[in-house]
């Protein structure tokens, strides 16, 4: 449940009540609003009787939270979260588009393909340095020589970066270099990495499982927000289905319900979410019309020679013309790119 203290509560009366939860072997997290503050309550698993609280010196009302999911939840934090990356403010009016290639291959890549999205507008670069891949005969990534090629190219270009960490015990070593921490869709149920990024001191792109339901992904969410960690981003990239014309089927409806459940960012991963580089134009003006508060977009300079994701991969001039097409939708949405 959350508790709606009174405007102008005390912080005296804020402080009782936390302490008359905490006691009852809950915790709280607290929410600051402008007008007033909101204590959120996580429960034991027990049912807890509102009444005594509802009856404490400062407490407007209580309210129940029915669903699985309680700080990813937008009853709980009812204003949209707001994740700032190196000045880029991802959730707010501003579309935020990150892009770059599936796999960092080599700096001259990385450093090309950086340039060309930087000047066709895209405000964070993505690169790939652990790979997963569904052959363990595939390129698997570069692993720590790609993280720094992304930290150099960061210097080069200023754009920040979102890498894919693995599994928990690189946790540290990905803070080091990326400026967000990206979850990949085999891993979004990987609880021990949940964990591990819910206590890193960096913002989570989290994607959404290729099998999961909108409330798997919620539920991942909560793992995260639970271990301390606020700044989660979540990313729709499509979910396998019966269609084999294309690589999984976007659910683009899952835009507009994530908005609603929750108070966390929504981006679109177009390229994951269809595999083929045609589609990716049409699909990102969906997805902003659908009300997508950013774009993961994968790059690179020669498709057809990628180490991986070639065929999803938009040359640097189509990722322009993209950039360009997405202006009038952004604008018919009151957003800005
Ligand atoms: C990626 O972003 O390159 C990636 C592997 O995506 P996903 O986890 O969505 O398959
Ligand atoms: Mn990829």
């Amino acid at each position: 449940m959350i508790v709606v203290m009174k405007q102008g509560a005390t912080s005296a009366q804020i402080v009782n009540v936390t302490a008359r939860i905490e006691q009852l072997g809950c915790r709280v997290h607290i929410s600051e609003g402008e007008e007033r503050t909101i204590i959120g309550v996580i429960g034991n698993g027990r049912p807890l009787d509102r009444r005594p609280i509802e009856r404490m010196d400062g407490v407007e009302r209580t309210v129940p939270i029915l669903r699985p999911f309680k700080l990813a939840s937008r009853e709980f934090h009812p204003k949209n979260t707001v994740v700032p990356v190196n000045g880029v403010m991802i959730g707010g009016k501003q579309l935020v588009v990150m892009a770059g290639p599936c796999a960092v291959e080599s700096h001259d890549q990385l450093l090309e393909t950086a340039r060309a999205v930087k000047s066709a507008g895209a405000h964070v670069l993505r690169g790939g340095a652990f790979k997963p891949r569904t052959s363990p005969y595939s390129f698997q990534g570069l692993g720590e020589e790609g993280l720094r090629i992304l930290a150099a190219v960061r210097e080069e270009t200023g754009l920040p970066v979102v890498t894919e960490v693995m599994a928990p015990q690189q946790v540290p070593l990905v803070t080091t270099y990326a400026d967000i921490l990206q979850i990949g869709a085999r891993n979004m149920q990987n609880y021990a990495l949940l964990h591990a990024v819910g206590e890193a001191q960096r913002p989570v792109l989290l994607k959404r499982g290729m099998m999961s339901t909108l409330e798997e992904l919620l539920m991942a969410a909560e793992y995260i927000l639970s271990h301390g960690n606020d700044r989660v981003i979540l990313c729709e990239r499509g979910i396998r289905t019966f269609e084999q014309y294309t690589r999984n089927t976007l659910d683009i409806s899952a835009v507009p319900l994530l908005k609603q459940l929750s108070h966390l960012p929504v981006i679109v991963d177009p390229s994951h979410g269809t595999g083929k580089w045609r589609l990716v134009e049409p699909v990102s003006r969906a997805a902003v019309a659908a009300g997508a508060d950013g774009l993961l977009i994968e790059v690179h300079p020669h498709p057809e020679e990628a180490l991986s994701d070639g065929a999803q991969s938009l040359k640097p001039a189509r990722f322009a013309e993209l950039m360009q097409s997405l202006e009038p939708v952004a604008e018919a949405v009151g957003r800005t790119l």
